[in-house]
């Protein structure tokens, strides 16, 4: 298989009290996993076997549909487990805040532009902080899309991502999803965004 789904960084109960163990065991084990074996059975036989996931997030627009929602499904969890920790939340430091202040005037006023665009993509999608070649910008898309694809109408790396599909969420927050993005805020790995920030 070209794409393998990776181990989550920490326990299912890890994230507790913010999200909750079942949702997060149904949400790697199960959704996850399925993005990861769509995108393989998509890909299987052809030359996109022969592409990291990035490349073909890139051009997206030419591969079949199935590589787009699977292959965003899988880059965009991947990254998903990574931007939370058990030891997250709190507050960025360094060239990332001052990055984060430059763009958006505060962390404040940051926090709130994310958690807008969060609460108010209709349906399924991400919310996302993404470094673009003009600085840093809050969006969101819809689906399984992500900002490295040629179809995104913000492109750029995408340095902070929250999932809003219900299957995130319903569990322990059933319809209460801006409840469910001020939990997100206590656990972001802010190493990790600084990280990919600098990348
Ligand atoms: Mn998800």
């Amino acid at each position: 298989m070209a794409f393998k789904l990776p181990d989550l960084p920490y326990d299912y109960n890890a994230l507790e009290p913010y999200i909750d163990a079942k949702t997060m065991e149904i949400h790697h084990s199960k959704h996850h996993a399925g993005y990861t074996e769509k995108l393989n059975n998509a890909i299987i036989g052809t030359d996109m076997e022969n592409f990291p996931i990035e490349a073909l997030l890139k051009d997206v627009s030419k591969y079949p549909v199935a590589v787009r929602n699977n292959g965003g499904g899988f880059y965009n969890h991947d990254l998903f487990w990574k931007f939370m920790s058990p030891d997250g939340g709190s507050q960025p430091s360094g060239e990332l805040l001052e990055a984060i202040n430059e763009s958006f005037g505060s962390f404040d006023d940051f926090r709130k532009l994310f958690s807008t665009a969060a609460a108010t993509r209709f349906g399924s999608g991400w919310a996302w902080l993404v470094k673009t070649n003009s600085g840093l910008v809050v969006t969101s898309t819809p689906n399984q899309d992500n900002t490295l694809m040629d179809v995104a109408e913000v492109k750029g790396t995408p340095i902070l991502g929250l999932d809003v599909w219900e299957h995130a969420y319903y569990l322990k927050y059933q319809n209460r999803r801006p409840e469910y993005i001020e939990a997100f805020w206590n656990v972001i790995n802010w190493d990790f965004v600084a990280e990919r920030f600098s990348g």
